[in-house]
């Protein structure tokens, strides 16, 4: 299937199983705005759950708070938000649609990209299992003539982005000759900053009331309670807080689902550190985010690190965790060394000091700081687009299964009873749901033949359906069948909270990551 046919299939297939709507869509919908509906509030619960668990239960130096979306308006000026959190936007003249102008010339550079992986294939094809993909890319005239183009135009982009230089960043556009996607037009206008941040009001009258903003980002609510947490839950350096919440950001280019929300949620983790251990300490958090990923099982070739070229105010490193989505490799998750910057920043606009004493070095200290920070609907997203396949099965049929991670699955189990109309049947299936509800979320379904029943369950990621028939009821026994393989299995009912447990436990899970 194409990339485009796979993601508006995502889409729809979202909203057909009750992952995910448009809000308000009775009103025509509001523009990167959406709704989580039954099934996406528990996929979503699950993915927050298993990052929680593997950042605070799993470390002992780590704990987790949840501070307020509203923030002291000052809490922005120190933060550099009110002065740089900014994105160049580009309009054009002709169709008056309005683009990002970085990404305008970063999606250029992704069609040279799909330009070496044509060659790459192509090579790939010929040289069959003799094929060295790092030998050919590092030596093929062609493909290092297209990887030089790239490397020259990021470099151009990053540091006039850098320089603030925005005439520039329009020449590059212009000489590139890039044309707005929709329109083909090139007449573009020129490059202009736009504050991401949304405003609000505090108070009931006008003249008192007190300008606010959403945060958009909830790494500063972690910044500002730093010594607070310290000292209530003495903490020792190295340690790290985590929370996770709604951020809000007022997005120029907001298509794309749910990758560009003007609402979202976000996992993050600042770590706190001793001055001149940042490289250490990056390196150990690019390993331990990346394991955590892969061990969801979703295809160890779907992610890549991206180094940026262009650091943030704050940053003395930064890379990024990419994944594979349908539209191709995109940021899913940003590792920040954000040096002692907001802390810094904290203590000279408050006036209060936000320092660490290390009692072993028996010192005074700004601790750096080192932050994961994840979107928690990009991860869906991900989670999500890799998990819907067409199977093509033996008989020619295709099926349409969402082959979620276990682990987060909304409903781990839906039993089944053959035949609705049999009371026995349905007894005995409400019987095992209430027995394994205390567990797992199960679901109950006696509509359309058991068949059909199956076919719904794997497209809406139940990874087991236990089905109820007449031998059942003579001897305590059931057949669970799984979704990925479809093997059915004949076992006894006693037997299923293990069988369950043993494939959608978290511990069974998070151990990949050893
Ligand atoms: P991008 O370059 O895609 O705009 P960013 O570099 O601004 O992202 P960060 O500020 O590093 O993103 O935010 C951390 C994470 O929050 C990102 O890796 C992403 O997963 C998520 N995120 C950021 N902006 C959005 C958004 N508008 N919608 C959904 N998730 C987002």
């Amino acid at each position: 299937m194409a990339n485009e046919d796979k993601f508006k299939k995502v889409i729809s297939h979202a909203k057909e199983y009750g992952y995910v709507f448009q809000s308000s869509e009775i009103y025509d919908g509001l523009s990167a705005v959406y709704d989580y509906a039954q099934n996406g509030a528990e996929l979503k619960k699950n993915i927050r759950d298993y990052w929680w668990k593997a950042m605070v239960q799993m470390h002992d130096n780590i704990v987790g708070i949840d501070a307020a979306i509203f923030m002291h308006p000052t809490t922005w000026k120190a933060s550099g938000h009110v002065d740089a959190f900014n994105d160049p936007l580009i309009d054009n003249k002709d169709s008056k649609k309005r683009y990002r102008a970085d990404v305008l010339v970063e999606d250029y550079c992704a069609k040279i990209e799909g330009k070496i992986n044509k060659e790459v294939k192509k090579a790939e094809k010929r040289f069959g299992d003799a094929f060295n993909k790092d030998e050919f890319v590092s030596t093929n005239g062609r493909v290092l003539g297209y990887q030089e183009k790239i490397d020259t135009i990021l470099k151009r982009l990053g540091q006039s982005l850098e320089n603030e230089d925005l005439a520039d960043v329009k020449a590059l556009i212009e000489e590139l000759g890039i044309a707005d996607p929709l329109s083909g037009s090139k007449n573009w206008t020129d490059v202009k900053q736009f504050n991401l941040m949304f405003g609000t009001k505090l108070g009931a009258s006008a003249d008192t009331a007190m300008d606010l903003y959403l945060r958009p980002e909830t790494a500063q609510g972690i910044f500002v309670n730093f010594l607070n947490v310290q000292k209530t839950g003495r903490m020792k350096i190295p340690f790290g807080i985590a929370q996770t919440g709604k951020a809000f950001r007022n997005e120029i280019v907001a298509r794309q689902f749910i990758f560009r929300m003007r609402e979202f949620e976000q996992m993050e983790m600042q770590f706190f550190i001793k001055p001149g251990t940042q490289k250490e300490w990056f390196e150990y958090w690019k390993d331990t985010r990346l394991k955590w990923h892969k061990s969801l099982g979703m295809g160890d070739d779907n992610y890549r690190f991206h180094d940026h070229e262009k650091l943030a105010h704050y940053a003395d490193a930064a890379t990024d965790i990419e994944f594979n989505f349908p539209f191709g490799f995109k940021e899913l998750e940003g590792i920040h060394s954000r040096t002692d910057f907001d802390l810094k920043q904290h203590e000279e606009y408050s006036g209060k000091k936000l320092q660490y004493f290390d009692h072993e070095d028996n010192e005074n200290y700004t601790p750096y700081v080192l932050e994961t920070s994840i979107g928690l609907d990009r991860m869906f997203l991900a989670v999500f687009s890799n998990s819907l396949v067409d199977e093509t099965l033996e008989d020619g049929t295709v099926r349409t299964v969402l082959k979620l991670p276990a682990v987060l699955a909304p409903t781990k189990a839906a039993v089944l009873p053959l035949v609705r109309k049999d009371e026995a049947l349905t007894k005995m299936a409400k019987t095992i749901v209430d027995d394994l509800k205390w567990e797992f979320n199960v679901a109950y379904d006696e509509k359309d033949a058991v068949g059909r029943r199956y076919r719904r369950q794997d497209a809406a990621g139940t990874p087991f359906c236990i089905t109820v028939d007449g031998e059942s009821i003579e001897d305590n026994t059931v057949t669970i069948r799984h979704r990925d393989t479809m093997e059915q299995k004949r076992v006894n009912v006693e037997e299923l909270r293990d069988i369950i447990k043993k494939e959608v436990d978290v511990k069974e899970w998070l151990m990949k990551m050893k």
